[in-house]
């Protein structure tokens, strides 16, 4: 089993009295390894695991092993090789990326839509448009079965403004429905 180790890190110490310098050693929770990197072994760990996994704790007693891969951290009780550790990570890590990108695609393609499809129009805007079009129907003036049609239909873009909005009758809002397809 190779699993990542989120608790992994590495720490370092301050050594020397007169000119100081730093030792780095990898931790885990309360555990940390017997090795300790000089600062120039630590700056050559550090451009190693960016492109192949190396091994920064190993405990022999517990066939256990800690790996450092792109800065992070996973431990291994198989006995992997340094390449088989390199495909796992990478395998993992592609299908986290995969899983990732597809929770994406799938909330992305939600549309949020109305009930029933369409807003009704305030009745202030009900109001405002029979009263600015004097109760008729704009195309042939009757005041028979008067609609409120939208101008630029909802489905096309078109709101439930006064200026989308107009009085027709039945008879001309049917035949302007048919002309539009
Ligand atoms: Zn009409």
């Amino acid at each position: 089993m190779l699993k990542r180790d989120t608790n992994g890190v590495i720490k370092f110490r301050e050594v020397g009295f007169f000119k100081k310098r730093r030792l780095f050693c990898f931790h885990t929770g309360k555990f940390y390894s017997q090795r300790e990197y000089e600062e120039e072994e630590y700056d050559i760990l550090i451009m190693t695991q960016s492109y192949k996994p190396v091994v920064v704790m190993d405990e022999k007693s517990k066939n256990k092993r800690w790996w450092m891969f792109k800065n992070m951290f996973y431990w291994e009780n198989e006995g992997y090789t340094e390449s088989e550790v390199k495909a796992l990570i990478l395998d993992k890590l592609q299908q986290k990326k995969r899983k990732v990108e597809n929770a994406i695609a799938r909330t992305s393609n939600q549309k949020i839509k109305p009930k029933n499809g369409r807003k009704p129009i305030p009745d202030d805007v009900k109001i405002f448009v029979w009263q600015r079009d004097g109760g008729h129907c704009v195309k042939c003036g009757s005041q028979e079965k008067l609609e409120y049609d939208h101008i630029i239909p909802v489905a096309k873009g078109g709101s439930n403004t006064t200026r989308n909005i107009q009085l027709l009758c039945e008879k001309c809002n049917r035949s302007k429905g048919a002309n539009l397809y």
